[in-house]
């Protein structure tokens, strides 16, 4: 055990033992490992990293910033959409973490994960019944995004289900500078509009005549938004929970959901803002949040996982274009899809290794890093001050451990890369495979190897009957 006897431990982490060096170096340390490894080499291109150590960290984090609020009662959940990897939820299930999910697939996951059902939260805009159906058999909570679902659960639901069930509303604050990642627009598809004529009455009616009714939840926006405006959703929710309690003069309302969304910065290794900042603009917005009269439920993604995890990729060949130097590398778009369509929003910081995996010093030179996408736009860096990459050196992109690697995209018919986790103390790190690589085999059989005869033999067919 350390001697924390004058100096008071920042975290739990702290207290754990020395504190690991910068993001930076470790991140080094696993890349030259997985380069000896040959984990990443001419035959292995590209893979997705993610550090359990510093998953944990995290999780410790944002429990840290929670406890400090005395009176609360809070379950954190994890968005499985910012990384949904079986291993990385058994890990986050054993940290005691929920888990939020938002599709049959997500529930799938969450469930294999080990996560209990009590500690599950199924929200989705488009519910199907059975989607439904099975979330009330499991017990799983389940937040309504409309009226319509409202209708639906009660006709789903029996009387003694164990799930507890809300209703998301849109607090319609307005957005972020990411209009795709602003959940609380004027005219967002999420939630039920709490601004539009009528539509508060219409919440607090719908309460009344329910009792299972017991929960609100919002999440007001990811990436782009700030503390203030995230808070100001939550404050705004949280009054129409003391409204409603209010006017049916009991508490009906037990639970608040705050959803997710602290943005995360991408462009040092500071994780910023702090969960902990997050809590004083909650506390500011709305102090009787955490007095203990409303259990909490929190349902972070991005800013768990984004800062522990990067993305190796193989520097296949570079090549000059009208002056600029480029360098072709594996990753492109099919795994860093937001930041090659629209690079402003979602930049990622780059490293450069040589052929060693060891960091490249030196004469630096301003290049692009382009992908293996066949399309123009498939650069995931512009134009960087970075040492002059050579054939068969690495490069690191950063921040990627939410969304990047975990939901690859298919286009070209390229495989998802194989994904790595790795923890431990320097120069003693280990890693582990977390998902493989996809096989050509399994290419071919997704895209409909087994109909291959399907077209020619309807064409056949229609034509012998006409
Ligand atoms: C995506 C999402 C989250 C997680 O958002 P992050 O920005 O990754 O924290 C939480 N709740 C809901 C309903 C979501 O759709």
């Amino acid at each position: 055990m350390n001697d924390t006897s004058s100096t008071p431990p920042q975290s739990s982490a702290a207290a754990q033992g020395p504190l690991r060096p910068a993001r930076s170096a470790r991140f080094a340390e696993a890349l030259r490992l997985a380069v000896a490894e040959g984990l990443l080499s001419e035959q292995r291109p590209l893979a997705g990293f993610l550090d359990a150590d510093g998953i944990r960290d995290s999780v410790d984090a944002l429990r840290d910033a929670f406890a400090a609020e005395p009176g609360a009662r809070v379950l954190h959940t994890f968005a499985a959409k910012a990384a949904s990897l079986v291993p990385v939820l058994r890990l986050l299930a054993d940290c005691g973490m929920g888990c939020e999910v938002a599709s049959p697939g997500e529930l799938r996951l969450a469930v294999e994960a080990g996560f209990p059902p009590a500690r599950i939260v199924l929200d989705s805009p488009a519910k199907t019944r059975a989607e439904l159906r099975l979330a009330l058999a499991l017990g799983v909570a389940v937040n309504a995004d409309s009226f319509g679902e409202i209708r639906r659960i009660e006709e789903l639901r029996s009387p003694g289900s164990p799930s507890v069930l809300g209703l998301r509303v849109n607090p319609q604050v307005g957005g972020g500078s990411i209009g795709a990642m602003s959940t609380a627009t004027a005219t967002s598809k999420f939630g039920v509009a709490l601004r539009d004529p009528g539509a508060r009455e219409h919440v607090v009616q719908t309460f009344a005549e329910r009792p299972w009714l017991t929960r609100l939840h919002a999440h007001v926006g990811s990436q782009g938004c700030s503390l203030e405006l995230i808070a100001a959703g939550i404050a705004e929710t949280y009054r129409l929970a003391e409204e409603i309690n209010e006017v049916l003069g009991t508490r009906r309302i037990t639970g608040i959901d705050i959803g997710g969304g602290l943005p995360v910065n991408f462009s040092d290794d500071e994780v910023r803002p702090a969960f902990a900042d997050y809590v004083t603009a909650l506390r500011a917005a709305a102090p009787g949040l955490f007095d203990g009269r409303y259990d909490l439920v929190t349902e972070f993604g991005r800013s768990l996982l984004a800062k522990n995890g990067f993305i190796g990729a193989r520097v296949e060949y570079t090549k000059e274009a009208g002056g600029r130097r480029i360098a072709l590398t594996h990753a492109g778009a099919q795994i860093a899809t937001r930041t090659v369509f629209m690079p402003d929003a979602w930049p990622l910081r780059v490293g450069a290794f040589d052929g060693q995996g060891r960091p490249r010093s030196g004469r630096t030179m301003v290049q692009d890093i382009a992908g293996p996408c066949c399309f123009a736009g498939d650069i995931v860096a512009h134009a960087r001050e970075l040492p002059e990459l050579h054939e068969g050196d690495f490069v690191a992109l950063y921040d990627t451990g939410a969304y990047y690697f975990s939901t690859p995209w298919a286009y070209n018919s390229l495989p998802r890369p194989a994904v790595y986790g790795f923890a431990g103390g320097t120069g003693a790190l280990r890693l582990a495979l977390v998902r493989e690589a996809q096989s050509l085999d399994s290419v071919a059989a997704e895209s409909g190897l087994r109909h291959a005869d399907a077209l020619r033999d309807l064409r056949a067919q229609a034509q012998g009957l006409s």
